[in-house]
């Protein structure tokens, strides 16, 4: 039997109740065990005390000297204390509420102690101690493993039990990556890995084994994205558009502005991607403000006049009513029906709405997840778009693919991704890069400022709409409580409404109703309102050119993602725009942020930064994100690792013999085995 198939209950020493406990660790097979590895290890060499420094752990072998000495503290507390020379050193031992111990301080013994070193006093607080006279050598000169646990699993259990499993399982772990790889980098065979992991001699043997293991998860989940990517791309299963390009030239000519040279190549590779039989998988990304809507826009002129009908897919309603409004502007004047479908219609005139789509009757829809739902049908969808979403996951391709759909699609993301998210989140998919914002636009200033400069702050917004120009004002955020922060709004927005009497400051935030929501836009983006007192409801895609002053309360609240997000709801026409981050930031990594903030505009930047700053779970926030789990590889470190696997994985798939010969059976069985024939790889 393989060791993946072992229960970890036939090793040595794991009995039922064991193996049970064991799961409270996600632990159920032989192989498991031998590839839960330590977060770190405990250095147990012995150390030269007057090198030592203050405060650090050591462990180090000395005689016992002089008698040990107990004193008690109430009934529980105790403090042990025992002279031990150790070199030329006679130092205090000291054990806490271990006070059984005193009776195996014999004196003249031999006795290893690990523990706190604190010079001045010449004291080492023992955390564990040995003595090698009567229990056989300690394990000193060792790396020690430590394991995260849980519940009754212990430390000195599971190291002695991952230690036995080793010894009988190891020899027999199998190879997953193929001969030609390993010694291209010169990578150690598996199993010795995952021994040496556990069990390391010292720091660089260690550090070579989690190179190869961290290249090996790099490696398999780089190689699934690949081979996912081939084969759709081998497929012909999608529409091959034909695409009217006179047609799409005289609507792009029709625009209000002339295209960037970035959006014209990046129209260039869409519409392209539209003509291949092959349906188009393609991640369109950009800085905020870069203009992805109106690319959209042609994208679904050219789907619309080719035959097929086109879905534009985001997060809020209130994006979704821009959206209609501006491409039904847009192509009012060829004929092209725009409809909305969004969670808040009516019965009614949501029935209305499918009844039309299943006819063909509209031709572009827009809306948020209610648009991908069971009972919608279209008469011949071609085109899916989500702007302003992390993923459109395997879930919603499956409904499309049960309705018999196979339309091209298009993500557009909030903000750009660092690569090395986009490589694995992503790594299935094309991308394309709006890098070049629109003419004209001036860069926004930002500052931060105290709690304390309200006041001035107010004077600015009263300023901006002297000039004719509107203001937003973001309201603190309450982590995971969204009646909190409409409070927030309510009372910010009093305030305001107090201080600027002859304003028009209005309400914004998610609990109003979707007419409501609608009308407040309409008006602030009409100018009928000065100030919008909002919520992070607003924060991506909201378009209102003639904005130009972002205010945002308790700016330390909002990841750095989100806060070049917010502050691109200004900045999108020609005049200058500032953002105000309100903040008293108290640790490094908040101070940071604002730094980073009121230093740069460019979000490629800001997004490698957040990387940094946040990690990569918590990069894409709650939503959805497509990034994998890794045992030992870290997408940020391991970078360069990461760009090598995924070099090595594209080559190996586009190999043709890939595909047949029996060299690469055990990568193809892999493949099966986590259904990368059956859809995508991932979510
Ligand atoms: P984002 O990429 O953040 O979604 P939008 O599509 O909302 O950006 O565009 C931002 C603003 O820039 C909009 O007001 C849009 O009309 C305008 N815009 C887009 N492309 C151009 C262009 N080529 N020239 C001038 N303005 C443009
Ligand atoms: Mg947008």
């Amino acid at each position: 039997m393989e060791v993946r198939q072992i229960p970890v209950r036939q090793v040595k020493g794991v009995g039922p109740k064991k193996a049970e406990d064991l799961l409270l660790l996600g632990i159920e097979t032989a192989e498991d065990l031998l590839e839960y590895y330590p977060f770190r290890y405990e250095d147990y060499s012995l150390k030269d005390l007057s090198q030592v420094k203050d405060g650090e752990r050591v462990t180090v072998e000395g005689t016992v000297y002089g008698m040990p000495a107990l004193q008690m503290y109430g009934r529980k507390k105790s403090r042990l204390s025992c002279k031990v020379v150790v070199d030329r050193f006679v130092v205090t031992a000291v054990w806490f509420n271990q006070g059984y111990l005193k009776e195996r301080l014999v004196p003249g013994e031999t006795i290893v102690l690990t523990g706190k070193w604190d010079g001045r006093r010449l004291q080492i607080t023992v955390a564990e101690c040995e003595f090698p006279g009567r229990e056989g050598a300690a394990r000193t000169d060792t790396l020690q493993p430590v394991y995260s646990i849980a519940g009754p699993i212990t430390q000195s259990w599971l190291r002695k039990t991952i230690a036995q499993a080793l010894e009988t399982y190891g020899p027999s772990l199998p190879e997953t990556l193929p001969p030609g790889l390993l010694a291209k980098h010169g990578l150690m065979p598996r199993g010795e890995a995952i021994r040496i992991l556990h069990q390391p001699t010292d720091a660089a043997e260690g550090k070579r084994a989690r190179k190869r293991i961290a290249y090996e998860e790099l490696f398999l989940f780089q190689l699934k994205m690949q081979a996912y990517r081939a084969l759709s791309r081998s497929k012909s299963d999608g529409v091959a558009l034909p695409v009217d390009h006179p047609a799409v030239r005289a609507f792009v000519r029709s625009l209000p502005f002339t295209l960037t040279g970035a959006q014209k190549k990046v129209i260039a590779e869409l519409l392209e991607d539209l003509k291949q039989p092959h349906a188009m998988n393609r991640l369109l990304q950009g800085d905020v403000g870069a203009g992805k809507t109106v690319v959209a826009a042609v994208c679904l002129f050219a789907v619309v006049k080719a035959g097929y009908q086109g879905a534009l897919m985001v997060p809020t309603e209130i994006l979704a009513e821009q959206h209609k409004r501006s491409l039904e502007k847009l192509f009012a004047p060829y004929g092209i029906q725009v409809a909305l479908l969004t969670g808040s219609l009516t019965d009614r005139k949501r029935r209305e709405i499918l009844d039309a789509l299943q006819m063909g009757l509209i031709d572009v829809v827009v809306g948020t997840h209610a648009l991908i739902q069971e009972d919608v049908f279209f008469r011949s969808l071609g085109l899916v778009i989500t702007d302003e979403q992390h993923r459109f996951g395997v879930n919603q391709r499956a409904i499309l693919r049960r309705k018999g759909l196979h339309p091209d699609v298009l993500m557009m993301t909030a903000t750009p991704i660092p690569r090395t998210l986009a490589i694995t989140a992503f790594g299935d998919m094309d991308v394309s890069t709006l890098d070049e914002l629109p003419k004209g636009r001036k860069p926004i200033k930002t500052y931060c400022v105290p709690h304390t400069m309200l006041e001035r702050v107010l004077g600015f917004i009263r300023r901006e709409v002297a000039a004719g120009r509107q203001a937003y004002v973001i309201c603190p955020l309450i982590e995971e409580s969204d009646k909190l922060d409409v409070q927030n709004a309510i009372d910010v927005h009093a305030q305001l409404t107090h201080h600027f009497p002859d304003l028009k400051v209005g309400l914004l935030h998610g609990r109003l109703p979707n007419a409501e929501k609608e009308e407040l836009m309409r008006a602030f983006s009409e100018n009928q309102l000065q100030v919008l007192v909002s919520t992070t409801v607003i924060e991506v895609g909201v378009d209102v050119p003639n904005a130009s002053l972002m205010i945002i309360y308790d700016a330390v609240r909002f990841g750095l993602s989100q806060l070049h997000q917010l502050r691109g709801r200004v900045g999108r026409g020609e005049h200058q725009s500032y953002c105000v981050l309100i903040a008293d930031p108290k640790n490094e990594i908040s101070k940071e942020r604002m730094r980073v903030m009121t230093e740069t505009n460019d979000g490629f930047e800001i997004a490698r930064r957040d990387l940094e700053l946040r990690g990569p779970g918590e990069f894409f926030g709650t939503r959805q994100s497509g990034v994998p789990e890794f045992k030992v590889a870290d997408m940020v470190s391991d970078f360069e690792l990461l760009e090598q696997a995924r070099e090595d994985a594209a080559e190996l798939v586009s190999r043709p013999d890939f595909w047949t010969a029996a060299e690469w059976l055990p990568l193809r069985d892999y493949l099966q085995k986590e259904q990368v024939f059956q859809g995508a790889p991932f979510d």
